[in-house]
């Protein structure tokens, strides 16, 4: 344990209280297991991929927009700080986290939205369980096994994050009980993190500005003192500690309402999962003030005429590939052809098209449609 972290609470997700591997596997003696589930997350090809997806903004318009891959860093630190603050493993947080998107289509919301209604009499797509899909099933790094045989508590989270929100009793992990604090954390720190970089983003694109900001009652408070400090700054030379005050509201709010939900009786891990409600959450009234950041992001970013188009343009894009090897098959690759018997077409071509990063995406798109683009 790092000197970092305090000692842990006994319900706490640890190698002593996880519910292990679906798949025996043999390890140096007294390996951390959620080490060994970090490494092969971290080698994994869909993790690498996330450099090259979209977050919000095509990243390339502009080197300092996010990517999916520098979101999911901002996601594991946060967890790993409301980890250490609620006295639970960060190591899981932190794996959890880094786990999250790798099932994210090219192309950001857009992509999903287009990939769900290609999949709506197939399946669905949804990219929570795609990620799951993705540590059970699609990385494939060792002969014995599909998938990385991760620990149970990983994949529990990832398949309880979508029942919750998106897709009842799909998974058999999915059993209506909840995650594990970490996973839980790992979730909210999701929400927390886009959030505030989504914002950072908007004003770094210039599609809001200072006075628009100013009538949302979170961000007024965290540029009070910024503000007061230096009236003369333009906001881009104020706006991180702006943000950072709101990031650190946000947290306080969720360990200080956490404390008191945990403490109303939780004592091991299994009660985690029975008790019937969410442990780590915003208190009520926070919820109501982020409720209200993210309707403006909605309203004055996710919804800028910008962005809009640039989801027009993927969501045909990823609509042209998809009809484009559902019409002939033999242009997926070998590998994938091969799974289409087992599998349908319909879930193959998901799956390779949710695997693309936004470049691999166009670039096929010009192979396909182009005639004269050199194969
Ligand atoms: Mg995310």
């Amino acid at each position: 344990m790092s000197a970092s972290q305090p000692s842990l609470k006994p319900y706490a997700t640890t190698a002593a209280n996880s519910r292990g591997r679906e798949h025996a596997e043999s390890f140096p003696r007294n390996a951390d297991p959620f080490a060994i589930d970090r490494q092969r997350v971290l080698h994994s090809a869909a993790f690498r991929r996330l450099e090259r997806k979209t977050q919000v903004f095509v990243t390339s318009e502009h080197d300092h927009f996010r990517t999916r891959l520098t979101h999911t860093l901002e996601v594991a630190s946060i967890a790993r700080r409301l980890c250490t603050a609620l006295q639970v493993n960060g190591r899981v947080g932190e794996l959890i986290a880094l786990t999250h998107d790798l099932g994210h289509p090219p192309f950001g919301h857009a992509g999903e939205k287009a990939l769900a209604q290609l999949m709506a009499d197939h399946g669905g797509f949804e990219h929570n369980s795609q990620s799951l899909r993705v540590i059970e099933y699609l990385e494939h790094p060792y002969p014995p096994f599909r998938g990385l045989n991760a620990s149970y508590e990983v994949r529990e989270s990832l398949a309880k994050h979508c029942t919750l929100y998106d897709q009842p009793g799909r998974h058999p992990l999915a059993d209506g009980t909840h995650a594990p604090i970490e996973g839980q954390i790992a979730n909210l720190a999701d929400r927390l993190a886009y959030d505030c970089h989504d914002l950072e983003d908007a004003l770094g694109a210039e599609l809001i500005d200072e006075d628009r900001l100013a009538t949302v009652a979170l961000w007024a408070e965290a540029a009070t003192g910024p503000r007061h400090h230096y009236p003369d700054l333009p906001l881009a030379a104020i706006r991180r500690p702006i943000l950072d005050n709101l990031e650190e509201t946000m947290l306080d709010d969720i360990v200080a309402y956490s404390r008191r939900q945990i403490a109303s009786g939780i004592k091991t891990l299994d009660e985690v999962r029975t008790c019937g409600r969410l442990l780590v959450d915003f208190s009520p009234a926070m919820e109501s003030r982020v409720a209200e950041l993210e309707a403006f992001l909605k309203e004055h970013v996710y919804r800028h005429p910008r962005l809009v188009r640039m989801d027009h343009k993927a969501k045909r894009l990823v609509h042209a590939l998809f009809e484009a090897y559902l019409a002939e098959p033999k242009l997926l690759p070998p590998r994938f052809v091969d799974r289409i018997a087992e599998s349908g077409a319909h879930r193959v071509i998901c799956d390779y098209v949710g695997g693309m990063t936004d470049r691999f995406a166009q670039h096929e798109h010009k192979r396909l449609f182009e005639p004269f683009e050199p194969a």
